[in-house]
C-alpha cells in the first residue's frame, strides 16, 4: 500500500503568484518568502495589493485559468495515478489552484483556503495546519501507507524527510546542496524512474 505525495507549484504547475504577477503586470506581487520571510506578513501584503487593484477572486481565477500546467505534467500525473494512490500536498489555496487542477483532471489536493466577502474580495486566508505536508505523511504512516514524496523547495523538505523516500524535482541549487540525502532530478522521465526505484513493488 503505497501513496505518492507530490508538491504542486514548481512540480506540476508554475508558481501561481509569479504567473499571476506576470499576466497582470503587478510587479510587487512577485515577492516571495525569500524577500519577506514571515509568511503571514507576505500574505497580508499580497491581499492588500489585490484589494488595492480591486481584484476579486473571480477576476483572479480568470487570470489563473490562462496559466497552464508544466509541459508533460498531465501525462506524468496520469502515469502516477495508474501506479499509486496520488495525493497532492500544497501550500497553495483551493480557490487559486482550481483552474489549474481542472487541467490536471482534479487529482486529490490537500491545501489551504481563502476567505472572501460578499463582493468576492479576499479578506483573509485559513491555513489548514502548521507544517501540513510533514503532518500529512505522518498521518498516512499511521494509516499503514508507505509514502514516496517529491517536491522542489524548502517547504517540501520536512515532507521528504518524513516519507519513506523523498525526491527533489527541479529544486534550486541551494536546496540540492543543503539536502544531499535526497536524489535530485529535473525531468518527468527521471522522476518516474525514481518512483519506480523507490516503490516496494515491481512496476513497469
Ligand atoms: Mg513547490
Amino acid at each position: 500500500m503505497e501513496l505518492a505525495c507530490l508538491d504542486l507549484e514548481g512540480v506540476l504547475i508554475p508558481e501561481i503568484w509569479i504567473g499571476f504577477a506576470e499576466k497582470t503586470g503587478i510587479e510587487e506581487l512577485k515577492a516571495t518568502t525569500r524577500d519577506i520571510p514571515d509568511y503571514n506578513v507576505l500574505m497580508r501584503q499580497r491581499l492588500n495589493i489585490l484589494n488595492r487593484h480591486k481584484l476579486g477572486l473571480p477576476d483572479i481565477q480568470q487570470v489563473i485559468a490562462t496559466l497552464s500546467p508544466l509541459e508533460g505534467a498531465k501525462e506524468f500525473v496520469g502515469w502516477l495515478k495508474e501506479c499509486f494512490q496520488l495525493i497532492i500536498l500544497s501550500d497553495t489555496f483551493y480557490e487559486f489552484s482550481h483552474p489549474l487542477m481542472q487541467q490536471l483532471d482534479f487529482p486529490t489536493l490537500f491545501c489551504h483556503r481563502l476567505i472572501t466577502d460578499e463582493h468576492g474580495y479576499i479578506v483573509d486566508y485559513k491555513l489548514r495546519q502548521e507544517d501540513p505536508k510533514r503532518r500529512c505523511v505522518k498521518a498516512f504512516h499511521e494509516l499503514n501507507f508507505r509514502v514516496i514524496a517529491a517536491g522542489d523547495s524548502y517547504n517540501d523538505t520536512t515532507m521528504l524527510a518524513e516519507a519513506d523516500s523523498g525526491i527533489l524535482f527541479r529544486a534550486p541549487a541551494n536546496v540540492i546542496a543543503e539536502f544531499p540525502q535526497f536524489p535530485s532530478v529535473t525531468s518527468y522521465q527521471e522522476l518516474k524512474l525514481q518512483f519506480i526505484a523507490a516503490s516496494s513493488r515491481e512496476l513497469v
